[in-house]
């Protein structure tokens, strides 16, 4: 059972299905239909190492990877990430990946932030949607795979420490239902609808977390979110990093090149944390715009790159500037702000992607195995969802050959149904849940974003911690057919529930490493944090845990751009 559709979740299909020469029967089960996943949205690139004739390297890749990470990243998992993801690369234009071309024929690259070398393979500036068709239409090569579009997996069934199943709503009818399986992969992608000003799809709502840590395994890391630097204001869509990989430049109000100030080398390309908290202190220092909407806001200025190659090669945002904001980048500098774009931690993985619970795995976006640490490099987030795809569709595959379905609980998956419709569907609460989530987005983005405080973090913390007590046990639409209001709901609960983690996480770390910005404790402090953090789920709330960074080749040093 894979649960969740993008392009991990596909990936590891195709592995499994392969593997097993399409005998394995593989159920795929996505709340939205499979190309509406939010990896359709990724914009600018797939980072790999191919140019090693032009001065690329493996090593290269690996030290951008880990300086970029703050050196939380496990060593070891970076290192697998490096030097699997060029054949992944080759295997999607092997299935009819479209990737851009230079006028040798060869694979197009381009520049993005914190790389030392311009590695982000890409196809124009809708890579993801290039990669989700390429993947999506080669597993309906095979029959064995079965998609079950639009179902909500409400829980996952374990026993005896082991893997079983999970139950799923059908979202068309409202039929609950059970899946038995002998091996399953979370591949449900990020949390980023926790904030309000996010790039994510409003698919991207924890699920997948939220199940796995009320199933008893950790989170790991997840009070680093990552925000982008460029969100179109007011809307929040994004401006991919390859705008300013193609020689897109940021000013301030007064004209300013700003990124001299805080980057000298390395500029607007500097990695994401970096950039981001350069515009807000612009911002905050009165250096910025003010939008009608009241939000504040900086130049991206693309005009001087031409009229071509923003056609030929930034189609898209041209496109989303012309539709949400009336501007041609041709003509204007777009409006931008940082933005939620990224959740770096996810559910506790280890390098082969298995999750403490026997039988399951996790990749893509949900898992943190852990390549990013602090800060994730622009274009490594599909690399790893390939290369962790690859990987943990052949582990599950592997597992599932070689076992019985086992004891399925019956008196679990009834309480489950109970759970859903006694005390959700046919609940009492008497608060309305679109008000309770306005409230906890509007909580994480003021004090959960690129700067953050003790006093803040707390007050958020106890805000979720009664938006909890008072949230989800209220719909008010009481069909069964395609309801759209109870599914928010149940999402509501796991959104509340993650929450709670990357706060806890955030408000325990007290110094600042990568996206982890702590005005109190403006430094990185390695002799006490250079540690993942762990977030088990008790009846008293989040307890938190630690364990030690994987380093192997590269030891922590101060990191300049
Ligand atoms: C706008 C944008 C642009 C980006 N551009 C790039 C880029 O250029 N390069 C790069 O490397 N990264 C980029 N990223 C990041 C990258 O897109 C994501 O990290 C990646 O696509 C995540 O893929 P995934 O397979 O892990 O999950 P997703 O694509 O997020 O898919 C999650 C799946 O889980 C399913 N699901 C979730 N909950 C449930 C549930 N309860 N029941 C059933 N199914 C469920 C969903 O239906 C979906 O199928 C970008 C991100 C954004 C926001």
């Amino acid at each position: 059972m894979i649960i969740g559709s993008g392009i991990a979740g596909l990936r590891a299909a195709i592995e499994a299905s392969q593997l097993t020469g399409g005998k394995l029967s593989i159920g795929m089960i996505s709340k939205v239909h499979a190309m509406r996943s939010h990896s359709v949205c990724a914009q600018g690139g797939t980072a790999a190492v191919l140019r090693v004739d032009r001065g690329d390297s493996a090593e290269a890749h690996l030290f951008d990877t880990i300086k970029g990470s703050d050196y939380l990243a496990d060593q070891d998992a970076a290192e697998r990430l490096v030097s699997l993801a060029p054949a992944e690369i080759y295997r999607l234009e092997h299935w009819g990946m479209p990737w851009s071309r230079d006028g040798d024929g060869r694979i197009s690259q381009r520049e993005f932030g914190g790389h030392s070398f311009p590695r982000a393979t890409f196809a124009g500036d809708r890579v993801g949607f290039y990669e989700m068709q390429t993947l999506y239409d080669t597993c309906l090569r095979y029959p064995n795979i079965q998609f079950y579009h639009e179902w909500y997996v409400t829980k996952l069934i374990v026993e005896e420490e082991e893997f079983r199943g999970a139950t799923a709503i059908e979202i068309k009818s409202g039929t609950f239902t059970a899946f038995k399986a002998k091996a399953g992969i979370i591949a449900t992608g990020g949390a980023g609808r926790l904030y309000a000003f996010a790039t994510y799809s409003h698919s991207s709502t924890a699920d997948g977390l939220a199940m796995a840590y009320r199933a008893g395994i950790p989170l790991k890391n997840m009070e680093f979110v990552q925000f982008h630097p460029t969100g179109l204001v007011p809307s929040g869509v994004l401006i991919t990093e390859g705008a300013r990989g193609d020689g897109g430049i940021l000013t301030n109000k007064d004209g300013d090149r700003f990124m001299k100030k805080y980057a000298a080398q390395k500029l607007e390309l500097a990695p994401r944390d970096v950039v981001a908290r350069a515009i807000a202190r612009e911002i905050q220092e009165g250096r910025g715009f003010r939008d009608e909407s009241g939000m504040e806001y900086v130049h991206l200025d693309l005009r001087h790159l031409g009229a071509e190659k923003i056609k030929e090669r930034l189609s898209e945002i041209r496109e989303v500037c012309i539709k949400l904001r009336g501007i041609d980048p041709i003509e204007e500098p777009i409006p931008v702000r940082y933005v939620c774009h990224f959740t770096m931690g996810g559910i506790h993985a280890n390098i082969d992607g298995a999750t403490p619970v026997k039988g399951l795995w996790s990749a893509g976006e949900s898992a943190c195995i852990t390549v990013n640490g602090a800060n994730r490099l622009g274009s490594n987030s599909t690399a790893t969802c390939l290369v962790w795809g690859s990987i943990t569709g052949r582990a599950a595959a592997e597992y599932a050959s070689h076992r019985d379905t086992g004891n399925f609980p019956r008196e679990t998956v009834l309480a489950e149904e109970k759970r859903i419709y006694d005390n959700i569907f046919r609940g009492e609460g008497k608060d309305n849940p679109y008000d309770v989530k306005h409230e906890l987005e509007k909580t994480m983005d003021e004090h959960a974003n690129v700067f953050r405080t003790e006093q803040g973090l707390g007050e958020a913390l106890k805000t979720i911690r009664a938006l909890k007590q008072r949230a989800y046990q209220h719909v008010e639409d009481k069909s069964r057919e395609f309801n759209m209001n109870f599914i928010n709901v149940l999402e509501l609960q796991s959104m509340l529930d993650v929450a709670e983690v990357v706060l806890a996480g955030a408000y325990a770390r007290t110094e600042s490493r990568g996206a982890h910005f702590r005005l109190d404790f403006p430094k990185r402090d390695d002799e006490h944090w250079l540690k993942h953090t762990l977030a088990y789920k008790t009846p008293d709330g989040t307890r938190l845990d630690y364990s030690p960074v994987m380093i192997t080749r590269f030891q922590p040093k101060e990191r300049t751009y």
